[in-house]
């Protein structure tokens, strides 16, 4: 493994488990066959998700940092602030969180129900402010560093998405070494992994893992962020340091790095009905719940990608899914019906 020199923290159950989904292949025309890898299950900690894989790289830092509180970023319904409050209350750590105003929402509830609810009540002290969408670092988040620091603490900042960290991507570079060690158990191997990307060290970290067995053009990312110009900088900028951190021993070229914007409309943080046809679709067949933020259009574009003939018959298609069905509560003016 690359990542042997690196320390890890527990957080998660272990491998994720990946399950065929063969109610939705059939419903998309049966020539192809789509599994899934549960990141959304691999945790005990409020509900799990995919930042928890790459904190478990981050967490042996913070802790030998000393520091006393973590910090980090996202929106209002941000699944990152969740997961860091819920390792910072497994820590027996302080957690302050600004939750920025990401997503122009409609729900009466949306500050107080799913993500930011939980994060409450493992004891974050979540601070909502006024900034818009943003992947990059941002002055309301050194704000709440100095402001832990002026009352004495001593903060360990975390980046939204815990992208830009130099360890941020490590957990799913894992992600690739554990897909080949079941395809192994499983005999058979994946020609396609799908998967969301927005803040860029989920797709940056597979991208280098799957580097490593020659295939890291066949991770197709999902832009969910609306904004593919930084996005796929950021990626660039994570799979470089990545490669270079984990000694990949070679230069990640462009055409390794895929990133797909056709399902990011109409915004970040904003369904299209499109969407919501995806996240029914997996609901009815698979009982797999996606959320309107990131998976439910990652979902929309496997399924609209399947339907295209985008992957060859008989192609066998991974979708990563990295969980995110808590922010589902925030939107529930689009469900009333079903
Ligand atoms: N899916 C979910 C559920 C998320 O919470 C996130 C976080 O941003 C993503 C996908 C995108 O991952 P990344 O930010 O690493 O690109």
């Amino acid at each position: 493994s690359m990542l042997e020199k690196f320390e890890r923290y527990p957080l998660t159950f272990g491998p994720t488990p990946i399950e065929p989904l063969p109610r939705l292949s059939e419903a998309l025309g049966g020539k192809v066959e789509i599994y899934a890898k549960r990141e959304d299950c691999n945790s005990g900690l409020a509900m799990g998700g995919n930042k928890l894989r790459k904190l478990e790289y981050i967490v042996p830092d913070a802790l030998a940092s000393g520091a006393d509180t973590l910090v980090s970023i996202g929106g209002v319904q941000s699944n990152h602030t969740r997961m860091v409050a819920a390792t910072a209350a497994k820590l027996g750590m302080k957690c302050v969180v600004i939750q920025e105003k990401w997503v122009p929402h409609f729900d009466a509830v949306y500050d107080r129900v799913g993500n930011i609810q939980m994060t409450r009540l493992m004891g974050a002290d979540s601070r909502l402010v006024d900034d818009g969408f943003d992947i990059g670092i941002r002055k309301s988040w050194e704000d709440a560093i100095q402001s832990v620091k002026d009352d004495g603490g001593k903060p360990y900042a975390i980046p939204a998405g815990a992208s830009v960290h130099k360890f941020g991507a490590l957990g799913y570079v894992g992600f690739a070494e554990e897909v080949a060690q079941q395809e192994k158990e499983l005999g058979f191997t994946f020609d396609y992994v799908i998967v969301c990307v927005v803040t860029g060290s989920t797709q940056g970290g597979m991208i280098v893992g799957f580097a490593a067995q020659d295939r890291a053009s066949r991770v197709i990312g999902i832009d969910a962020s609306g904004t593919l110009e930084q996005t796929r900088a950021q990626v660039r900028g994570i799979v470089d340091k990545t490669a270079e951190l984990v000694g990949l021993g070679r230069e990640v070229r462009e055409d390794e790095i895929v990133i797909n914007p056709d399902y990011a409309y109409p915004a970040y943080g904003v369904p299209s009905d499109e969407t919501n046809d995806a996240i029914r679709l997996a609901a009815r067949t698979e009982a797999m719940i996606t959320d309107p933020v990131y998976e439910g259009k990652s979902m929309q574009g496997l399924i609209d990608l399947t339907r295209k003939g985008f992957f060859p018959d008989g192609a066998r298609v991974l979708y990563a899914h990295l969980g995110g069905a808590p922010a589902l509560n925030g939107y529930s003016y689009h469900y009333k019906d079903g």
